[in-house]
């Protein structure tokens, strides 16, 4: 069993468009050791003894989603999933499974770090119906991981494959950030051959990027070297060459995966497929809207153990919003996306002619394509601002 992707290639046009009917479910778990000094998601460190209060009120707040589903993808993000316990996740994954459904091979997926991976755990997972994990290997070169204040090895970082593999995993997913400042260009290339080395079915590679307010951030502004966008750059194409010579095609600016492993909780929403945030922080989408959840761990909690529903800032996403929406998530794929209202507004704009003619976007069928995936931003700033058509023109 494949969860996600069938026979159709990572990349091909016909998968990312069957995205969009896709339900997903994401489920943050938020805690940490301690927070990555270039990390800003909604996570607190040392504070694993709120783990199974903060485990019922999932449950709960699961017990009163909608009527809904079933589930094409459920994605157990944070924070660090891997850190709770097994019986309890398995029992969040069951409440979600019985409140939503869950359709026949679907992708259930968690994000691991190397540290707290065991084999044990990984079987007590696959038994409780995970099929893939996202292990947070980051890096294989140890000064790397100690700047990103990683606490593993890269020894643990293979340790962690060999037992996802042991267990059963049926799709095991590599995280890796490129271009942090201590990073020189044969430690990258030693990365990415290692990582390569251990089978991956997907690969991720990210830019470290400085988030305002982050210690990262605060250390840069003090007067430390910033991460160096055309290094990443480098990164990035030696990444997409690499890859590609080890049968793993890049479907998205980001992401590689094996046929039959694109992750489908991702593909879905790319697609604009509707998914629910169960936790902290979390952000749901559905019937052309938007809504968040509070980002405290302890007011999310208080909020849902008196009964109240932690949902926040509802926002429509629907006429223009919803058609630039749709092609600025879309663009990000190797497949592209419909050219539509919004695509073929940006086809025609000024911006939209000087990026046809510097050979950035490119039209394949009917589907826009950015050629130079580096450029992405780019085109996604164009597509930002275009004006919004003559209301008379909305369907
Ligand atoms: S382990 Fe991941 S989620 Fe936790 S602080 Fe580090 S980067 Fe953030």
């Amino acid at each position: 069993m494949n969860p996600s992707g069938g026979l159709l290639p990572p990349d091909d046009p016909r998968l990312a468009d069957q995205a969009r009917k896709w339900r997903s479910a994401y489920l943050h778990i938020p805690f940490c050791e301690e927070v990555c000094p270039y990390c800003d998601f909604a996570v607190v460190a040392g504070r694993d003894q709120l783990a199974s209060r903060y485990g019922e009120a999932l449950v709960a707040e699961i017990r009163s989603a909608p009527v809904w589903g079933p589930l094409d993808a459920v994605n157990f993000g944070g924070g660090t999933p891997s850190r709770m316990a097994p019986e309890l996740l398995e029992k969040i994954l069951q409440v979600l499974s019985s409140r939503l459904g869950l359709r026949k091979g679907a992708e259930v997926s968690l994000e691991a770090n190397p540290e707290d991976w065991t084999l044990q755990k990984a079987e007590s997972l696959v038994a409780a119906g995970f099929n893939r994990v996202s292990l947070g290997a980051q890096s294989f070169d140890a000064e790397v991981l100690s700047y990103l204040g990683r606490r593993h090895t890269p020894a643990q970082i293979v340790r962690a494959v060999t037992a996802a593999r042991k267990a059963g995993f049926v799709s095991v997913n590599m995280d890796l950030i490129m271009g942090s400042p201590p990073e020189s260009a044969s430690s990258w290339t030693e990365t990415l051959q290692r990582a390569l080395e251990n089978n991956p079915d997907h690969l991720s590679t990210y830019s470290l990027t400085v988030e305002p307010g982050t210690v990262l951030w605060k250390t840069v502004r003090a007067g430390a070297s910033p991460p160096d966008s055309d290094r990443q750059a480098e990164c990035w194409e030696e990444a997409d060459r690499e890859c590609a010579r080890a049968g793993l095609v890049r479907y998205e600016v980001s992401n590689a995966a094996r046929p039959g492993h694109p992750c489908r909780y991702n593909l879905s929403v790319w697609g604009q497929g509707e998914y629910l945030g169960f936790g902290n922080g979390a952000h749901s989408f559905r019937d052309g809207r938007r809504w968040e959840n509070l980002r405290g761990v302890e007011r999310y909690l208080d909020t849902v153990e008196s009964g109240r529903s932690p949902n926040r800032r509802f926002e429509s996403i629907d006429g223009w919003a919803a058609e630039t929406e749709r092609v600025l998530l879309g663009i990000r794929r190797r497949a592209g996306v419909r050219t539509g209202r919004a695509g073929g507004a940006l086809w025609e704009s000024p911006k939209g002619r000087e990026l046809r003619r510097a050979g950035i976007l490119g039209l394949h069928g009917d589907r826009l394509v950015v050629e130079r995936p580096l450029l992405t931003d780019e085109v996604s700033r164009a597509i930002l601002t275009l004006p919004p058509p003559d209301s008379a023109c909305l369907g």
